[in-house]
């Protein structure tokens, strides 16, 4: 006997109906479930999105209104403040429970003591769950008991927890009734600029194509080797598909482990996977955990959105020039690594992970431009953005958040790209004015005071003297720093 004729099952960032802690409760719990996503209705610019994020989006709610409509369901979408939206929903549908997956963001927090609200006000059962992460924050703790500030023990602790297994998917929902929903959006409900960037597909099955794909292909086996790569296919390309919920954390770390050979830490014996393998694997779920830890810095400490996590690094002059930030963001400041990095970024969504930490402290450390606006670019572009692993990578490469970079380890462009693109095909596939110059000429700055190639850029800085400038910077600022 169901416990609710009628349950609203709220989705937020779960967009999929395998493993979907949530769903499967509703599911279990009530005669009907009302599928309801409400729609942000800001216009034309946002701070923390734009165009290539809402257009995955889109292809992901059209997804899952079509998966929902196999099961006999209808995705039912609003569009303003979410505990606006399901009061009104509470009031139509008479459903007596809410239930919804966790959010770790101060917004997501927010919403979702609102939502209680409304539900207490109406007498209506209220329902949240653990579902986008593993473990959440107040779980992984130091031994007494706050949170840690640093990734490698908070990853060992995280690591030796007990993994919550995934389950299957509802076979039913209950029809829905006719409930008035907003149509399929599309960018023009945001009024935002059509976008030509070669994203992804959106929806779970593509996302659950993507998982098996890095698992069945063999790229999560050479992880440890190639991840750091940035020309092909070398890590997993699922940031997005973790983003929105696309697939279940718990699923791709159960893929994983059984890739493994059921354990990470036992030697290869027998049939099971070569230490080199296992090793791959225990790195790749170790990013996982990257993932999880910023996600707890941001649960512990919501003010890194608005100021420096490390307090020694708080108030520092940020000179940057808008001219060199614009630079910066179209890819022509005449270093090809960098240039490549962000024209992947403008053409695709995405960017390599090195590639991201080389941009980001050329903006940072080279150009001298504030974390800050890095940070709302990249989240204005990726199309994984992610505001907690968006923050914490900022902070890491401007050398001031949670276990950051130390200020005075600052990368030069050239000897990274000597390390991690020795041959230049990463550069040459993003920048094609290049394509036709010799890799040896990536590796250092023109010497002779001639562009690399007709139509590309001297570089616009000198990589040594801003480094220099950098370091007097910071440590002048933490010499008259009170707080150090
Ligand atoms: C300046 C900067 C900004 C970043 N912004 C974002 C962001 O907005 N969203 C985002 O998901 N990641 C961000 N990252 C982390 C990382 O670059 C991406 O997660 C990764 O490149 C996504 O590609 P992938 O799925 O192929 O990664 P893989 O290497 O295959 O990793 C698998 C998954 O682990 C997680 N992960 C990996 N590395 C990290 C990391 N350093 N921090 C947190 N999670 C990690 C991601 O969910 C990723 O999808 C940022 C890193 C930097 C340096």
């Amino acid at each position: 006997m169901p416990k609710h004729a009628i349950i609203l099952h709220w989705f937020r960032r779960d967009l999929r109906l395998t493993d979907n802690t949530a769903l499967n409760a509703a599911a279990k719990d009530g005669a009907q479930v009302v599928p309801v996503y409400v729609l942000s209705d800001w216009k034309k610019a946002h701070q923390w999105t734009g165009s290539i994020r809402q257009q995955f989006l889109c292809g992901c709610l059209d997804s899952l209104a079509r998966n929902l409509g196999k099961l006999g369901s209808r995705l039912i979408l609003r569009t303003g403040r979410a505990d606006l939206e399901i009061e009104k929903l509470i009031l139509e549908t008479k459903a007596t429970a809410v239930y919804f997956n966790r959010d770790y963001d101060p917004y997501g927090r927010d919403m979702e003591k609102k939502v209680q609200a409304v539900c207490a006000r109406y007498g209506v059962v209220c329902q949240s769950y653990k579902d986008r992460v593993l473990h959440e924050p107040d779980e992984v703790l130091t031994g007494s008991g706050g949170p840690y500030r640093v990734y490698t023990p908070y990853s060992r602790n995280w690591l030796a927890l007990d993994k919550t297994a995934p389950t299957g998917k509802p076979t039913t929902l209950g029809a829905v009734r006719l409930i008035p929903s907003d149509p399929l959006p599309t960018l023009e409900h945001w009024e935002l600029p059509t976008t030509l960037a070669a994203l992804p597909a959106g929806g779970e099955r593509a996302a659950r194509e993507r998982m098996k794909g890095f698992i069945e292909y063999r790229t999560l086996m050479s992880y440890a080797q190639k991840r750091n790569t940035p020309a092909g296919i070398t890590t997993s390309r699922l940031g997005q598909d973790l983003r929105f919920g696309l697939i279940s954390i718990r699923e791709l770390y159960a893929r994983c482990i059984a890739a493994a050979g059921g354990a990470l830490s036992q030697g290869g014996q027998g049939d099971s996977p070569s230490i080199s393998n296992r090793l791959s694997i225990e790195t790749y779920i170790k990013e996982l955990a990257w993932r999880e830890f910023y996600q707890a810095i941001l649960w512990y400490y919501p003010s890194v959105f608005d100021e420096e996590f490390t307090p020694k690094f708080r108030g520092l002059p940020w000179s940057g020039s808008d001219e060199d930030f614009q630079s910066w963001s179209q890819g022509k400041t005449g270093f090809p690594i960098v240039d490549a990095g962000m024209r992947e970024l403008l053409s695709t969504g995405f960017m390599h992970n090195r590639v991201r930490m080389i941009v980001s402290m050329f903006l940072t450390k080279d150009l001298h431009c504030h974390w800050k606006l890095g940070e709302s670019f990249f989240m204005q572009h990726l199309v994984d953005g992610e505001n907690a692993s968006n923050n914490g990578g900022w902070q890491w490469s401007a050398g001031t958040g949670a276990d950051a970079a130390p200020y005075f380890r600052i990368q030069n462009p050239w000897t990274q790209t000597k390390n991690y693109d020795p041959e230049g095909h990463y550069i040459r596939q993003w920048v094609p004015e290049l394509k036709n110059v010799p890799a040896e000429r990536f590796l250092a700055a023109p010497k002779d005071g001639r562009a690399l190639a007709p139509g590309y850029l001297l570089p616009i800085v000198d990589h040594g003297r801003e480094r220099q400038r950098t370091l007097a910077i910071f440590a002048k600022h933490v010499g008259s720093s009170a707080d150090f």
